[in-house]
C-alpha cells in the first residue's frame, strides 16, 4: 500500500476512500508494475496509474477522459465488451480476460486484464481494472527456449525493438535460470535494455557475470577483431568466438549465444559478409556445442534484390522465426489466413512493381527521345531558369551557332551573349514571357563569339517541367535566307536603276516623234505612238515602284513636307484615272475641307494604287466609289469596288512585299505585288493607317487615314 501510493497519484478524496476499502486496496497493490484503471458508469476512464507509460507509451492524462474501449484491438472488442457488461451488471463481480491494447507507437501489447465492479462502494464508484502486460508470454516463441536443443541455430526476424528484447530476454532468462552459460554479442543499446529487463525479472546479473554464466560483448568491437577486407576471416573467427564458447561451457550443461554481428553487416549493406559469418557460426557448431540466436530487423529486407540472400539466410539456420506480426498467431488456421494475406500482398506488390517499371521505361524512352531531339536539333536550344534568367543547358547546335562551348554558356544571361542588346532588354523579354508564356522575334541580329554577324529568328516559351517553370529559347539561323534577300534587294535596286535610263530616253524620243508628226495623214502613226506612250508609262511606273521599294528598304526614300488640300488631291487623281479607263465609272461621293500635311505626290500615289487595283480586280463591275470624310484628327479616304473580293486569310498578307493572292482566278491578273506594300509604307510614314474590308466575290473597300494639318501643332517629321 505504501509503495503503491507513492507511484499512483490518486486524488486525496479517492485515496481516503481507498484506505477505507480493503477489497479495493487489495486489487490496487497486487503488483506495482500493473496498470490500475478506474472506469465510471459511462465506461469513461477517470484514473490511470503512471505504470501505463512504460507499457503502452501513453501518459495517464492522455487516457483519462477516454472511453475504456479506445485502445482495444478490433478483434478483441467483443470479448472485452462482454466482460464489461457482465461486471457492470453485478456489484462486486470480478472477471478477467486476455486481449490486445494499442501502444502509442501503433504496436500491440497483450494484456491480461481483470475488472471488479465497485460502482456501489461510496467514495470509489468505479469499475477497478488491473492490467498486466503478458505480451512476452503470448507472443514470443516462449515454448522453444527450454525445448531448444543443445545446438539449435535459429534466426528471429523482428519489426519492433520491443519484440526483439522480449524474445531475447526470454531466451537468456530461461538459460540463466537453468544454469546455462549465456553469451550476448549485441549493440550497446540492446545490451543495456536487455539487462534492464533481466534485472526486472529478478535476475542477479552481477553474480551471474562473476560466475562466468553471463558474458556480454559489444558486437561492433567483436566484429572488428576478425573482419578482414569486408569479410570475416575464418581462422580468427574460430579462435576468438570458439574460445569464448569453450570457456563459457566449462562445467556447464549448455551454452546459449545471442549474436547481432550478422545483422550489423547486413545493415551496412555487406550481405556477402553476413552470409559468410552465418556459415562460420555453423562451422563452429560442428566442433562446439551451443545454441545460437540470430536476429535481423525486418526493415533490412525491403528490396526486391534481397529475396535470394534472404532465402539463403534461412538455409543457414535450423529454425526460422517470423517477425511478431505472424508469430503472434496461435492456431494453424490463423497462420494459413495470414499466409494467404501475405500472398495477396506479395502479388499486389509484384504487380505494382511491374507497373512502375513500365512507367519508368516509358519515361526513360521519352527522356532519351527528348535528349536526342535536343542534341540533334538544327535549331539552337537554350534552357533557362526564369528566376535567375541564367542558362541551364544548351544543345550542341547552339555551340556551333555562337562559337561558345556549353560550359561557357551555362550560367550566363542572354544579354551577355548578345541575344538581347542589354540587361534592360533582357529583363523586358523575361517579363513578357511571364505575361504571355511566348515571344517571337522575326529577325534579330546576333554576333558570334568571334564577332561574326548572324541573323536569327527566336521563339521563346515558358512552361512547367515537373512543377518547375522553365524557359526554352529556340534559335534559328536565318543568315542564309537574309543574305539571299539582301542580294535580291540589291539586284532589284540595280536592275531598276539600269532600266530607268533607257526608259527615260524612250519617253523623250516618243515625245519628239509626236511633236514632229503634224500632218493629217499622220493620224494613224500618232495613234500608235499614243499606245506606245501608254505602255512606256506603265513600264516607267513599274520601274519607279521597284526603285521606291529599294529606297524604302534602305531608308533612302525622301518625302516632301507641305500642307495641301485633300479634296483637291483626290479630285485630281480621280479625274486622271477616269481618263485612263473606259470600262469603269469613278464616283467621288463626298468631299471635306480637310488639309493634310506631307508628301502630296506620294499620298497621291497611294490613291492611284488603290484606284488601279479597284478597276483591275473588278472586271465585271462598272463603278468604283471614292469617299473622303474626316473626324477631329484625321481625313479618311475610302475606295470601294464591287469586284472579286479578298478572302479573309489573305487580307493581312496583301500588304506584304511581293505578296499576291495566288488562287486560280487571281492568277490571271498582272502585277508584282508591291503596290499595297508601298502604299502601307507611305501611309505609315505619314502617321496614318491603311486597312481593308472585303468579302470574297462581293467587292473590296480600302481605307486609309491621314492626320489633319493643324495650325501651330507639330507635324510628324517624315
Ligand atoms: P498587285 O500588283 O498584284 O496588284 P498589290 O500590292 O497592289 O499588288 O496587291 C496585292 C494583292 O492584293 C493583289 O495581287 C491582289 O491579289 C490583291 N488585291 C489588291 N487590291 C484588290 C482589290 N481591290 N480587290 C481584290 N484583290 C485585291
Amino acid at each position: 500500500m505504501v509503495t503503491t501510493s507513492k507511484k499512483i497519484q490518486l486524488s486525496s478524496h479517492t485515496v481516503k476512500a481507498l484506505k477505507h476499502n480493503e477489497q479495493y486496496s487489495h486489487s490496487l497493490i497486487k503488483n506495482d508494475s500493473d496498470i490500475i484503471v478506474l472506469v465510471n458508469e459511462e465506461s469513461i476512464v477517470t484514473f490511470v496509474s503512471p505504470s501505463i507509460t512504460p507499457i503502452l507509451g501513453y501518459a495517464p492524462e492522455e487516457i483519462v477522459g477516454c472511453h475504456v474501449l479506445v485502445l482495444v484491438h478490433p478483434d478483441d472488442l467483443d470479448t472485452v465488451q462482454w466482460m464489461l457488461g457482465e461486471i457492470g451488471q453485478s456489484p462486486g463481480k470480478s472477471l478477467s480476460a486476455e486481449y490486445r491494447l494499442c501502444c502509442k507507437d501503433g504496436s500491440w501489447r497483450w494484456i491480461e486484464g481483470s475488472g471488479t465492479n465497485l460502482l456501489h462502494v461510496p467514495g470509489i464508484e468505479a469499475i477497478v481494472g488491473n492490467f498486466r502486460d503478458v505480451t512476452e508470454r503470448k507472443v514470443a516463441p516462449h515454448s522453444h527456449w527450454s525445448e531448444m536443443s543443445v545446438s539449435e541455430h535459429f534466426v528471429q526476424f523482428y519489426e519492433s525493438e520491443v519484440f526483439l528484447l522480449d524474445s531475447l530476454s526470454g531466451f537468456i532468462d530461461t538459460g540463466l535460470s537453468a544454469g546455462d552459460a549465456c553469451i550476448v554479442i549485441a549493440t550497446k543499446a540492446h545490451r543495456e535494455r536487455l539487462e534492464e529487463r533481466l534485472k526486472a525479472k529478478g535476475l542477479d546479473l552481477i553474480a551471474a557475470h562473476t560466475r562466468g554464466e553471463y558474458i556480454a560483448l559489444d558486437a561492433v568491437e567483436t566484429l572488428s577483431k576478425f573482419m578482414v577486407d569486408g569479410l570475416p576471416e575464418p581462422q580468427r573467427f574460430l579462435e576468438i568466438i570458439g574460445s569464448i564458447i569453450r570457456q563459457a561451457g566449462e562445467g556447464r550443461l549448455r551454452v546459449r549465444a545471442f549474436g547481432e554481428m550478422v545483422a550489423l553487416l547486413w545493415e551496412e549493406g555487406n550481405q556477402a559478409g553476413a552470409i559468410h559469418l552465418e556459415e562460420l557460426w555453423n562451422d563452429l557448431a560442428r566442433t562446439h556445442s551451443f545454441s545460437l540466436f540470430c536476429a535481423y530487423p525486418m526493415h533490412g529486407f525491403g528490396k526486391a534484390a534481397h529475396g535470394a540472400p534472404f532465402t539463403e539466410i534461412g538455409t543457414h539456420h535450423t529454425r526460422v522465426i517470423p517477425a511478431e506480426s505472424y508469430n503472434a498467431l496461435a492456431t494453424p488456421d490463423e497462420r494459413l489466413r495470414a499466409v494467404t494475406l501475405l500472398q495477396q500482398k506479395a502479388e499486389s506488390l509484384h504487380a505494382e512493381i511491374m507497373e512502375r517499371k513500365e512507367v519508368e521505361k516509358a519515361l526513360r524512352i521519352s527522356e532519351t527521345r527528348y535528349r536526342r531531339l535536343f542534341e540533334a536539333a538544327r535549331d539552337g536550344v537554350l534552357i533557362l531558369d526564369p528566376r535567375t534568367r541564367k542558362i541551364l543547358d544548351a544543345n550542341p547546335f547552339m555551340e556551333e551557332l555562337l562559337g561558345y562551348t556549353r560550359e561557357e554558356l551555362i550560367g550566363k544571361e542572354l544579354f551577355e551573349i548578345g541575344l538581347h542588346k542589354d540587361e534592360q532588354a533582357n529583363q523586358d523579354a523575361f517579363r513578357k514571357l511571364q505575361e504571355n508564356h511566348y515571344i517571337r522575334y522575326e529577325d534579330l541580329p546576333l554576333k558570334t563569339k568571334r564577332g561574326e554577324r548572324r541573323d536569327i529568328e527566336v521563339v521563346a516559351n515558358l512552361y512547367e517541367e515537373e512543377d518547375k517553370p522553365i524557359i526554352q529559347y529556340n534559335i534559328r539561323d536565318i543568315s542564309a535566307r537574309k543574305k539571299l534577300e539582301r542580294q535580291k534587294d540589291e539586284f532589284i535596286s540595280m536592275a531598276s536603276h539600269e532600266l530607268k535610263t533607257p526608259v527615260t530616253s524612250l519617253k523623250g524620243f516618243l515625245n519628239l516623234l509626236q511633236r514632229r508628226l503634224t500632218s493629217p495623214e499622220d493620224e494613224k502613226e500618232l495613234h500608235y505612238l499614243a499606245r506606245m506612250n501608254a505602255q512606256v508609262h506603265k513600264l516607267a511606273k513599274l520601274i519607279n515602284d521597284l526603285l521606291d521599294i529599294s529606297k524604302m528598304q534602305t531608308g533612302q526614300l525622301v518625302y516632301r513636307e507641305e500642307h495641301f488640300d485633300v479634296d483637291a488631291l483626290v479630285q485630281e487623281i480621280v479625274e486622271n484615272i477616269q481618263g485612263t479607263t473606259q470600262t469603269h465609272h469613278l464616283l467621288l461621293e463626298s468631299q471635306t475641307q480637310a488639309e493634310a500635311f506631307g508628301d502630296r505626290d506620294r499620298l497621291g500615289q497611294v490613291l492611284i494604287n488603290l484606284l488601279n487595283n479597284a478597276i483591275k480586280y473588278s472586271p465585271q463591275a462598272s463603278t468604283v466609289l471614292v469617299r473622303v470624310t474626316k473626324d477631329q484628327n484625321n481625313a479618311l479616304v475610302s475606295v470601294q469596288d464591287f469586284g472579286i473580293g479578298i478572302a479573309k486569310e489573305h487580307q493581312q498578307k496583301i500588304f506584304e512585299r511581293f505578296y499576291q493572292v495566288t488562287d486560280p482566278e487571281e492568277r490571271t491578273y498582272p502585277g508584282l505585288g508591291i503596290g499595297l506594300y508601298i502604299s502601307l509604307e507611305i501611309v505609315k510614314r505619314h502617321g496614318g493607317q491603311i486597312w481593308v474590308e472585303s468579302k470574297k466575290g462581293e467587292g473590296t473597300t480600302f481605307h486609309f487615314t491621314l492626320p489633319l494639318f493643324q495650325e501651330g501643332k507639330r507635324q510628324v517629321s517624315l
